[in-house]
């Protein structure tokens, strides 16, 4: 496979995108759904915005280097990657944080209406943020598996909150129809794009989305605990009160006036002062992206992730896939089934080759198509080969569990 893996690596128009990244040596990097790799950019920029801008210009640089536009600028780079205007995306906190906004807001654009509708096994952080508002008497919390969804759109559902790319599974969710059915019952639509944000291209405006939020560090690169980002439709800008009503998010902060005013559009959005440094870093990896295009990324994962799948036939590995076997129907990875997932994840690691453990069985390979070659495809394989055969996880180190997986 190898000999294959080098023929496709050389008809691949992207192949030449892997030096704008630093992949460390003697890894093999299918995690970067989770941490996406550092922009080779970045240190420089970063170095530049420590250096001149806060060491020379200091507070001048909130006007001269344009600190004050970043979360707008930021944004309006992302905006044309999820089919969305410029104006209606913005940077800020966490995506957590931007749950708890949107969900807020979407309630108070349903008084009468509580339900906040959304699958079991949805990311934790989507559950726990509806949980949130429900301890305080704002929201109800509904779970309903994905086939019973439409059919759980009631007249009490306010918002429908979903995540586009299962993390664990990688599968989509028809986003045009799930929209649809939504809005024909009275309700809102949030949407996740944590998984696919920068890996596959998301048309929001031609879905009719109402809002979305999305993670700045996996497919954008933007570094650990990179900002997020937050979508509200053009329509919607102008009704919606989110309750961090922080002075950033006022429409004239610097009148420090005794009353809240929202700003216009989407920098009501914003709520205290934003992390420039983290903004800065999060630019590059957006630039990076958008410079060659998620149409691209999304065909390249895909061949990678089908050229692994052969690989691995080849090898005769079995595992167990949970992931569609359809490309077109699942995000960037593949996971796998296997009772011993946590031990051949840390077996794998051991050997270099960086994927991750998802509870309680799941084994994870992202295929992050901006810096993985078929070459890596073919070399993981082997290595998954070799542990499992070798019953090389058995060994006792690969069990202990560590804090984060
Ligand atoms: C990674 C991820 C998040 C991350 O949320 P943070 O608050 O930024 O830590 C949220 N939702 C989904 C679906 C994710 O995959």
């Amino acid at each position: 496979m190898i000999e294959r893996a080098r023929v496709l690596d050389a008809g691949d128009p992207l192949a030449h995108f892997r030096e704008r990244f630093h992949v460390p040596d003697g890894v093999i990097y299918l995690d970067g759904n989770s941490l996406g790799c550092l922009p080779r950019a970045t240190p420089d920029r970063m170095a530049e915005v420590m250096r001149k801008e806060w060491g020379e210009a200091l507070i001048r640089s909130w006007n001269s280097a344009g600190w004050i536009d970043l979360p707008q600028r930021v944004g309006g780079k992302i905006a044309p990657l999820i089919g969305a205007q410029p104006h209606e995306v913005i940077v800020a906190d966490s995506v957590s944080v931007n749950l708890f906004k949107l969900i807020s807001a979407a309630l108070m654009m349903r008084p009468g209406r509580k339900v906040v509708l959304s699958e079991p096994g949805n990311f934790p952080t989507d559950i726990y943020m509806i949980e949130g508002l429900e301890k305080q008497g704002l929201a109800e919390r509904r779970l309903v598996p994905r086939e019973q969804l439409v059919d759980a759109l009631d007249g009490d559902v306010a918002l429908l909150l979903l995540t586009h790319a299962h993390y664990k599974t990688g599968q989509l969710f028809d986003m045009a129809r799930l929209t649809q059915a939504a809005h024909e019952a009275g309700a809102l639509v949030l949407w996740d794009l944590s998984h696919s944000g920068g890996a596959l291209p998301v048309d929001l405006n031609s879905c009719d989305a109402d809002f979305a939020v999305g993670c700045g560090y996996k497919y954008f690169n933007g570094g650990p605990g990179a900002p997020a980002y937050a979508f509200v439709a053009e329509r919607h800008q102008d009704d919606i009160h989110q309750p961090l009503s922080g002075w950033m998010g006022h429409a004239q902060p610097f009148a420090f006036s005794d009353h809240y005013e929202p700003a216009p559009g989407v920098d009501r959005l914003l709520c205290g002062t934003p992390g420039i440094l983290a903004l800065a870093a999060l630019e590059v990896g957006v630039a990076l992206i958008a410079e060659i295009g998620v149409e691209r990324l999304h065909a390249k994962s895909q061949a990678l992730s089908e050229f692994f799948r052969q690989c691995l036939a080849e090898a005769g590995v079995a595992l167990d896939l949970v992931s569609p076997a359809d490309p077109a129907a699942r995000g960037s990875q593949l996971s796998f089934r296997h009772p011993e997932a946590y031990a051949i994840c840390q077996a794998l690691i051991a050997r270099g080759v960086i994927g991750d453990f998802r509870e309680p069985d799941i084994l994870r390979f992202g295929f992050a198509p901006a810096y993985l070659r078929f070459e890596d495809m073919a070399e993981a394989a082997r290595h998954v080969s070799d542990v499992i055969d070798a019953g090389e996880w058995q060994r006792a180190e690969f069990r202990e569990r560590a804090a984060v997986t």
